[in-house]
């Protein structure tokens, strides 16, 4: 008996409905239509190619660069009564090759698949043999130049697949996707644009922060300290920092672990297991944690340095809340953050085009720090995703009740003061002038007697700091690259200085500041 879409998610997955766009996806896969789903995390793509693999005579092949969650999709499938396997690079020789056997013989109805196994010929020659139905690519995007996480390998063993086996269907999935990656991936694997499978990537259970001038390691002890029971990861840009930070809260008797490249894979996988099974609740980790980690109730994400890009940043914040519930993602900002990925985009083998393309990918993550617009909408925006959801009420822009006020008279203070500094030097030098600071720097280079010194020195060091910092942001001032960033004004803030552009930030108001003193 042939059995439908609908009862095998019934019968063998245990659910009644489809979630969106799982039914447009499979049917086109069972007609035998090449096609590409694009998904948010957590949204059910790999029932998409499991149902029809189940439905198609022969074998399917999902290549999956996820090495670490075969085992866990081979496992959930032979609970659900799937002959499955997986062949990677974690297989003893004995194991390949009985495995490699059973493959020939036809024991199993989806094979997973590593990129890298499919450059090795005796693999090829072994697939060729099979009546291979359907293909699927899992984590797709990173098939693409233009995808955050491209992997050359994955990339080439499409023409090795195609002359492998002509016949069988192509389904492509990914969660992240701009046009550009969805079109790249298309053409590569022959999809037509009609069937695309978009569904929304809103993500309506989370509630997007951005922090700027935060006391970062403050603002984490807070919030861990007043969500203990809950689960959340905490990513950091550097070994270095994942290591202090762990140590940090550590010492403040906080259940942490960590997980970065650095560490040993024994070490790594321990980390991971205790989180996994709730064993501990915090995972402080480099962006080497995460992907195809499939951990439902993970209640908020800390980005501790802005990620390189808004794909990165929306996939790395999306491993909160897949259980559905309510969850939050931080961002702290910091101007260093974006010195640092200006200097490994410097430092990186990059062509120039790859080049370009990464320097106008990180300046649209730092607008999206800087936006005082929605922060979901401005995701779906950059994603092209067209679904009307223009305020979500609850991100730290939408929920910011304060009022714009005009700054322009203190931005040009700080624009005059750079100026006469002859643009020479970084943001707390400046802000130590505007203070009127006695220090030896400040005396020896004969900055106090400028006009400009001790010009707001009735305001803390900090918030001058964090004043440079919004204009910076704002694109009023530039930081130039390198270890020791020298500031400097653009043309914006000339148009500010000669009257002919305001300059407005949102403000406590004096009441407010006096409750939160008062406090
Ligand atoms: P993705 O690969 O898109 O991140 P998964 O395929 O891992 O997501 O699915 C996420 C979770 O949703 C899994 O626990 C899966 O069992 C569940 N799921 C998938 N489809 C459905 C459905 N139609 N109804 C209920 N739960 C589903």
């Amino acid at each position: 008996m042939i059995h439908t879409a609908k009862q095998i998610l019934k019968e063998s997955f245990g659910f009644s409905s489809f979630r969106e766009g799982q039914d447009e996806i499979i049917q086109r896969i069972l007609h035998k239509k090449n096609t590409l789903g694009i998904m948010p995390t957590g949204g059910g793509k790999s029932l998409c190619y499991q149902i029809p693999a189940m439905i198609f005579p022969g074998v399917s092949i999902i290549i999956s660069p996820l090495i670490s969650l075969m085992k866990d999709q081979v496992d959930a499938l032979h609970a659900a009564g799937v002959p499955a396997t997986y062949i990677n690079s974690s297989l003893t020789t004995n194991e390949y090759k009985e495995r490699v056997d059973n493959i020939r013989a036809g024991e199993y109805k989806m094979v997973f698949i590593a990129p890298e196994r499919l450059e090795s010929p005796a693999f090829a020659s072994t697939l060729r043999t099979l009546d291979i139905s359907l293909i699927a690519f899992d984590e797709a995007h990173c098939i693409s130049h233009w995808g955050h996480d491209f992997r050359p390998s994955y990339r080439s063993v499409v023409n090795n697949l195609f002359n492998i086996s002509r016949q069988a269907v192509v389904v492509a999935l990914t969660a992240t996707a701009t046009e550009e990656v969805a079109e790249d991936i298309r053409g590569l694997l022959n999809i037509s644009e009609d069937n695309t499978v978009l569904t929304t990537f809103a993500r309506k259970n989370l509630s997007f922060h951005v922090l700027k001038g935060e006391n970062k390691k403050d603002f984490t002890l807070d919030y861990l300290t007043k969500h203990k029971k809950d689960s959340g990861i905490i990513y950091t840009s550097t070994r270095k920092d994942a290591d202090q930070l762990y140590e940090y809260l550590q010492k403040k008797n906080l259940s942490v672990e960590k997980y970065h490249a650095g560490l040993s894979e024994k070490e790594r996988q321990r980390a991971q297991e205790a989180f996994i099974l709730d064993d501990i609740s915090v995972m402080i980790a480099t962006n080497a944690f995460g992907m195809g980690i499939d951990k439902s109730n993970v209640r908020y994400v800390i980005h501790y340095n802005m990620p390189r890009n808004i794909e990165a940043y929306y996939q790395e914040a999306g491993r909160a809340g897949r259980d559905g519930e309510e969850s939050d993602c931080y961002l702290l900002f910091s101007p260093q953050d974006v010195q640092i990925h200006k200097f490994l985009i410097e430092e990186s083998q990059l062509d120039e085009a790859q080049r370009t393309k990464e320097y106008s990918r990180l300046k649209q993550m730092v607008d999206y720090c800087h936006t005082e617009s929605c922060l979901h909408s401005h995701f779906l925006h950059y994603f092209s995703d067209q679904t009307n959801y223009s305020d979500c009420e609850k991100c730290s822009n939408c929920s910011d009740q304060r009022e714009k006020v005009a700054i322009t008279t203190e931005a040009q203070m700080v624009f005059s003061c750079i100026k006469r500094m002859r643009e020479s030097f970084g943001t707390t030098l400046v802000a130590q002038v505007l203070k009127g600071s006695n220090n030896k720097r400040v005396k020896e280079l004969q900055f106090h007697k400028l006009s400009t010194y001790g010009l707001m020195k009735k305001q803390r060091e900090k918030d001058i700091v964090d004043l440079i910092q919004y204009l910076t942001a704002e694109g009023f001032l530039a930081l130039s690259d390198g270890k020791f960033p020298v500031v400097r004004l653009t043309t914006k803030a000339y148009d500010v200085l000669t009257g002919q552009e305001q300059v407005y930030k949102k403000m406590k108001t004096v009441e407010e500041e006096t409750t939160t003193e008062e406090n």
